[in-house]
């Protein structure tokens, strides 16, 4: 392909898991800065499986929205490895703003901003029938006018059809709904807006809230943290393939347990994060719904971008 020949490639920005990024230029205008995500090869990577990846990579190309980083290009190299061409945002992501506890200060105002630009850029997948999941702080980028764009669609794909079955070892454990820790193989958007309710809990504690070291773990402090999963609260739970019941049971955890460890986000905020993180993913708000809720209308007002706290 011709793709490939558009940029040049630079000095290696970082590395990742599953990728090395690499700083790149457009050979037309060497002043269009981009970043080259080379995808490593797995051992399994079966020849021919690279074209796969880049038809299912090439629908993201036209999802065009602010909060969702651009990705301008994909190609796969001589060696197989699959390499995506990214908007270039230098400025790093969510989670170095949230750890830095030293340097940066924020409060509810920021907070909601930075939510409404989640909450914007998941709508727009879902509305598109791209699931993220992958959502973490880790993966929303900042860019230099301030916006947060969802980055790493590394595992999005289309739920255009719901009976495909899909695999549940999907999105880092910590973010991780439940329905997907108990294996289910029909999931929704629900998984992503688990996550957002997620990095909504962090951006207020400052840490984050349910840390698993295992997957066993992980169920152990979800059910402490939000309540035991039921059949009386989630119908069908009990028949998911990996379902346990974990003990000792919590029964679901109510408002005041969450006005008083998420205060911070006041009595209205609060409720959109119960929403968020309702057991039972039919019963979970959608995109949509969060994007109606009384929480951005209250004071405080979301901060305007360009007054946002950013990496010193
Ligand atoms: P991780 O998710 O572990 O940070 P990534 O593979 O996404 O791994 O990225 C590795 C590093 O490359 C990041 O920490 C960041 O420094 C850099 N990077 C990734 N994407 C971009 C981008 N779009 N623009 C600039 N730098 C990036």
């Amino acid at each position: 392909e011709a793709e490939k020949n558009k940029y040049t490639k630079g000095r290696k920005l970082g590395e990742g898991t599953y990728a090395n990024v690499y700083l790149g230029t457009l050979k037309s205008d060497p002043t269009k800065l981009v970043a080259i995500k080379k995808i490593k090869i797995q051992t399994d990577y079966k020849e021919g499986m690279a074209p796969d990846a880049i038809r299912e990579l090439k629908h993201l190309q036209e999802l065009s929205h602010p909060n969702i980083i651009s990705l301008l290009s994909v190609f796969s190299s001589k060696d197989q490895n699959l390499n995506l061409v990214l908007e270039f945002l230098p400025l790093g992501d969510l989670e170095m703003l949230i750890k830095d506890t030293k340097n940066i200060r924020y409060g509810a105002g920021d907070i909601k901003a930075w939510m409404g630009m989640l909450s914007r850029g998941i709508y727009f997948c879902h509305a598109n029938f791209v699931l993220h999941r992958d959502i973490k702080p880790n993966n929303l980028l900042i860019a230099d006018d301030g916006e947060v764009k969802l980055a790493d669609f590394g595992l999005a794909r289309s739920f255009a059809d719901p009976y495909r079955p899909m695999t549940s070892n999907v999105i880092t454990r910590w973010y991780r709904p439940p329905e997907l820790l108990f294996g289910t193989q029909h999931y929704s958007g629900a998984v992503d807006i688990w996550s957002v309710g997620l990095v909504f809990a962090e951006l207020v504690l400052r840490m984050p809230y349910i840390a698993g070291d295992t997957e066993v773990h992980q169920v152990n402090l979800l059910t402490q943290a939000v309540g035991t999963p039921t059949e009386e609260n989630w119908p069908g739970v009990s028949k998911l393939p990996a379902y346990t019941v974990p003990l000792p049971h919590t029964p679901v955890r109510e408002k005041d347990y969450y006005n008083q460890m998420f205060g911070t986000a006041g009595i209205v905020g609060v409720d959109l994060l119960m929403q968020m993180l309702v057991l039972d993913p039919s019963k979970r708000i959608t995109a949509k719904e969060v994007l109606n809720h009384d929480w951005w209308y209250t004071d405080p007002k979301p901060t305007r971008n360009k007054n946002l706290p950013r990496k010193g």
